[in-house]
């Protein structure tokens, strides 16, 4: 079996498989390296806004209703007494609708996406960590070589030159031998785990949010309804006694009988909370949402970590990028983070693509550089307002403030249902969107 490529993508969820895809269509070789079998669940709200369709359409994949795309028509938001729809906004940047689709299938059609444009999506094989060439020769970067492996920084002489992966069984246990795969360029598409980059001892950013939100589903006669739900009043103890929580619950309709229903928090330097965010789902929908008639819980309730803003850095060393959670690059404001790991293997392509044209090492090497830049042109400023947002709504006043006397003014909301989905036209918006365009370009990308 073949083992060299132009780039190996290690992970096939959205951000591996989209790298797939485009690098594939370039005409690249590539080979993506997935530990699990596809159709397989990830613990996630399978929730898509107008971003991330725009994403699904940039990428060429059909969505269509009779094959389980739910549209949806904007974000119904209840909390401080108020209940309110707000649509999506028409805007020539972007679609007006939103879409949901559980991520067992969205994975997997993503994944055939990739292997419909010649990528090898290769299923059943983890990879264990990556090979590093240095002035003294290659190595594994395991944890007897973490020094050695702390110098592959971008400009540095040590570059990523391949991964060892081995192959795993149904159940996902490791059988057989390392295999060494190699490649002028890896793509670490490995989720908020970032086994790659913390092999080259590139951790999480201590300054930067993080959220824990828990899913499950619940059958419900409103499956089919085209309104996402976010639920702002999430409390640390009794209701109404107690602090308002950063954080909201959600009601994400599938139209297969169920919706996807969540809570997730925020915690703006990342630090654990100690919270039960299994009880605070339960008390959450003792009290709320029973207009949906929940039934049958499909599931059990899981839970995962969601690395936010740009929380692990840099984004490119040589011979290997950073894409999606592995980078940190869920939205602050509104947990997600689908869009934009596929807009990082957009990013990717480019980069690989200028580093192909490219005619000297040198200039070879700016080009995939690149890539780190590009990211943060495109996302740094509004992550750092969000790093602000983190903070402040860590205050329960301020979250309390918000929920009862900012979501019914209109001009409030004008502003920042464009800001919570990051959904605004950059150019030649309305007052709304040229504020928060400006905003996000004077503030500082780091
Ligand atoms: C509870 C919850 C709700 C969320 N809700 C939403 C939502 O509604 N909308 C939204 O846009 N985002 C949501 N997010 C965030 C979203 O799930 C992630 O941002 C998104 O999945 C990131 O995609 P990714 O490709 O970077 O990583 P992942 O989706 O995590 O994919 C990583 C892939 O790599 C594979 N992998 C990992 N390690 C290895 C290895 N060593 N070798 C080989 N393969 C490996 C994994 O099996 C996986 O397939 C939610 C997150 C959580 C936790």
């Amino acid at each position: 079996m073949k083992n060299e490529a132009d780039v190996i993508v290690v992970g096939a969820g959205p951000g591996g498989a989209a790298a797939a895809r485009y690098l594939a269509a370039e005409g690249f070789d590539v080979i993506a390296l997935e530990k699990s079998r596809f159709p397989r669940e990830k613990v996630c709200g399978d929730g898509l806004t107008p971003r991330a369709v725009k994403e699904l359409q940039l990428i060429g994949l059909e969505t269509p209703r009779d094959e389980g795309w739910i549209p949806n028509h904007g974000l119904r938001m209840i909390g401080g007494g108020h209940r309110l729809e707000f649509p999506w906004h028409d805007l020539e940047s972007f679609p007006q609708y939103g879409l949901s689709l559980p991520r067992a299938q969205f994975d997997h059609r993503l994944a055939e996406h990739a292997r419909a444009a010649g990528a090898d999506v290769r299923e059943g094989w983890h990879v264990d960590a990556v090979i590093v060439r240095d002035s003294l020769g290659e190595f594994v970067a395991d944890k007897a070589y973490a020094e050695r492996a702390a110098a592959v920084r971008p400009g540095g002489e040590a570059r990523v030159v391949g991964v060892v992966a081995r192959e795993t069984d149904e159940k996902g246990r490791k059988i057989g031998e390392p295999v060494e795969y190699r490649a002028p360029l890896i793509i670490s598409a490995d989720g908020v785990s970032g086994r790659l980059a913390l092999g080259l001892g590139i951790e999480r950013k201590a300054n930067r949010p993080m959220g824990v939100a828990v899913r499950t589903y619940y059958e419900t006669p409103r499956h089919d309804e085209e309104w996402m739900e976010g639920h702002l009043e999430i409390w640390d103890g009794e209701r109404g006694h107690s602090n308002l929580l950063p954080g909201y619950g959600w009601i994400f309709p599938l139209g297969d009988g169920t919706a996807n229903v969540g809570l997730g928090t925020l915690s703006a330097k990342g630090t654990p909370s100690g919270l039960d965010h299994r009880a605070l789902m339960r008390d959450w929908l003792d009290h709320s949402a029973k207009d949906w008639e929940f039934g049958k819980q499909v599931g059990d309730i899981k839970g995962a970590a969601i690395p936010m803003a740009f929380n692990r850095q840099p984004h490119y060393v040589p011979g290997m990028m950073l894409v999606g959670d592995s980078g940190g690059m869920v939205n602050p404001f509104n947990g997600e983070g689908i869009a934009y790991a596929m807009q990082a293997a957009r990013r990717a392509t480019e980069a690989a693509v200028a580093h192909r044209a490219a005619a000297s090492g040198a200039a070879k090497e700016d080009a995939l550089a690149n890539y780190s830049r590009m990211m943060k042109d495109d996302l740094g400023g509004y992550y750092s307002l969000g790093r602000v947002f983190a903070s402040l709504v860590e205050h329960p006043t301020v979250m309390h403030v918000c929920t009862k006397y900012g979501l019914p003014r209109p001009l409030i909301m004008e502003f920042t249902s464009r800001l919570l989905a990051d959904v605004y036209e950059p150019r030649n918006g309305n007052w709304a969107d040229k504020l928060l365009s400006a905003l996000v370009r004077v503030a500082p990308a780091a």
